[in-house]
């Protein structure tokens, strides 16, 4: 920027939507999902700007309604990924130097464009492709995602206006330099938002990007593609490979040039890669970035003095909006005994009153899973559940994949707070709780502390100021986004930044500035104004 200091617009966060009967957004959202689920698309891999058909195809289908083709996708070759990374590399040439605000311009447009015209085709998409109902598809693909798109713009003039000191008689000044070399984007299946902003907050700094979304999220990749491409996102800045994970990253990973990787998937899969970047350290030019947003096994912690609605509501929300399939979904609650009476009447009032099926239809609360693996391994936990002695299924415990990957909302309760599904992430709908003595308040939060390796989010229920207080402190560790008399679900771009220790992250907070600092690499310019002319200091005399 040379010719002013420029303001971006303030960045609020964008309203929700509400979909009710009658409204317009209701009847936008509906004709664009018939009109997707009725039509068949292609898409390509994109790279340098083209669309590329390797010819070698995928099907896509609905996870509600898995017999269903939707349309195909193309996979990537090792030559494809190669180009990615090359293209990538020219088109670094250009856009690293571009001016900050004609970057920004790019990603508010494309922000605008999601807001506007793309609203209800990236809600469809959602919908239909991670069977999302049309809310959890709003305050995702639509909301989420355009919150990141404005709020990193400003961010990022945050970032830029941190500047050292300066002396009249030398000025130091900092330029946050893209890193040198490229950027690879990995992401999971559940959030159109997290498959948008990983790239994109990595190009607005700067970076160029080698895209790998998930094979089951590849229906609303194509959509961001197109809000990218309209919004003016040039030439091989963010290109994307889909296909087998393993080879394309073996040869991203490869790269001398690799200078960075931002993921979010699972635990195992990131302390895979990180391995790997281990092993080619010796290769690589610069010191790759390394960001990983993974697993949890989610939390809410009822005090003898909490609400019982409150937390029963906390229960249905966290464990079973969007089929548990959050990263931060509750999937372990400790209710105190003289709570669980009136936690479990109102818990299976409520489970009694949900309605499961295809989002299409507005009235259910909840849709299929995934996909077949992932329908086949919780239906494996809740089978042991049924068989377990330690274990007693109180709601739900029935699946069927004949039409969809449809299973009930789930809950387990367990005398045992080792049991496996207290430790384990399933990442579907079942929650298990342990029901604990009202005076082992303190001994209950160790407990929670130590039972899982993971460390992502939690909750707190209390009336009790004192018992919320010890919570917090004895729960430092086990969450890095803590809740208060609310479900652990839900994060709102710019008011809570989101991530977790332990085995759940590298906490680099996605939603505030700390996470663009990644990607970035600080160069430091001192400039003397009237240099030295004599070597000799005055204390030699
Ligand atoms: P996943 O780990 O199966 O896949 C994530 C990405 O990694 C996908 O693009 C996938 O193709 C790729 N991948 C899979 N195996 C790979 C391999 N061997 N090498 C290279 N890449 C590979 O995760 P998912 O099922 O898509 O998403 C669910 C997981 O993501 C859950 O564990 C959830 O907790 C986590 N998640 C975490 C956050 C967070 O912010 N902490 C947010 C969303 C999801």
């Amino acid at each position: 920027m040379g010719k002013g200091f420029f303001n971006v617009p303030v960045a609020k966060n964008e309203p929700v939507l509400s979909y009710a009967p009658g409204t317009q957004e209701r009847e936008n959202v509906l004709q664009a999902y018939k009109s997707m689920y009725n039509s068949k698309i292609e898409v390509p891999l994109y790279i340098n700007g083209k669309h590329i058909k390797s010819g070698e195809t995928q099907t896509m289908s609905p996870p509600h309604d898995h017999q269903h083709i939707v349309g195909t996708y193309h996979t990537a070759n090792k030559t494809h990924v190669e180009q990615a990374i090359s293209t990538a590399l020219d088109a670094r040439k250009t856009w690293a130097n571009l001016p900050w605000e004609q970057r920004a311009a790019i990603f508010l447009r494309a922000a605008e464009l999601i807001a506007g015209p793309y609203r209800a085709k990236i809600n469809a998409a959602t919908m239909m492709a991670q069977s999302k109902t049309v809310h959890q598809a709003e305050i995702d693909a639509a909301c989420e995602f355009i919150d990141f798109l404005r709020f990193n713009v400003q961010f990022m003039t945050e970032i830029y206006a941190d500047q050292p000191k300066s002396t009249s008689a030398a000025w130091n000044r900092i330029e946050y330099r893209p890193l040198e070399g490229f950027t690879y984007a990995v992401t999971p299946f559940n959030f159109t938002a997290i498959a948008g902003n990983l790239p994109a907050c990595m190009a607005l700094m700067g970076n160029v990007v080698v895209w790998k979304p998930s094979d089951s999220q590849v229906y609303s990749a194509k959509i961001i593609m197109d809000v990218f491409n309209e919004a003016g996102v040039p030439p091989g800045v963010i290109n994307v490979v889909f296909g087998d994970p393993v080879m394309i990253t073996n040869t991203v990973l490869s790269s001398p040039d690799f200078s960075g990787l931002h993921f979010t998937g699972s635990t195992f899969v990131f302390k895979e890669l990180w391995k790997q970047i281990g092993t080619h350290i010796h290769n690589y030019k610069t010191y790759p970035r390394i960001v990983g947003e993974t697993g949890g096994k989610d939390f809410i912690v009822a005090h003898q003095s909490a609400n019982p609605k409150q937390v029963a509501t906390g229960i249905v929300r966290g464990a079973f909006e969007f089929q548990g399939q959050k990263c931060s979904a509750a999937s372990r609650a400790y209710i105190p005994e003289s709570l669980w009476a009136d936690v479990k009447s109102y818990l299976l009032e409520d489970i009694d009153s949900i309605k499961i099926g295809s989002p299409e239809d507005l009235s259910n609360f909840m849709t299929a899973v995934i996909h077949e693996g992932s329908f086949d391994k919780i239906a494996k936990y809740i089978d042991a559940a049924k068989n377990n002695a330690d274990a007693e299924i109180i709601a739900g415990g029935s699946y069927d994949k004949t039409k969809g990957y449809f299973i009930e909302p789930t809950v387990i309760l367990t005398t045992n707070p080792q049991y496996e599904t207290m430790c384990t992430e399933l990442f579907g709908p079942v929650i298990t709780i342990y029901i604990y003595k009202d005076e082992d308040y303190a001994k209950t939060l160790q407990l929670v502390d130590k039972t899982s390796d993971y460390a992502l989010t939690g909750a707190i229920f209390s009336t009790d100021r004192y018992a919320a207080n010890q919570a917090t402190e004895a729960l430092v560790n086990a969450a890095g986004n803590f809740y208060i008399n609310d479900k652990p679900t839900g994060a709102v771009v710019g008011q809570q930044p989101f991530g977790g220790a332990r085995a759940s992250g590298t906490n680099d907070k996605a939603g505030s500035a700390q996470n663009l600092w990644r990607w970035v690499s600080p160069r430091m310019i001192k400039e003397t104004f009237v240099s030295p002319t004599d070597y000799k200091y005055p204390f030699l005399g």
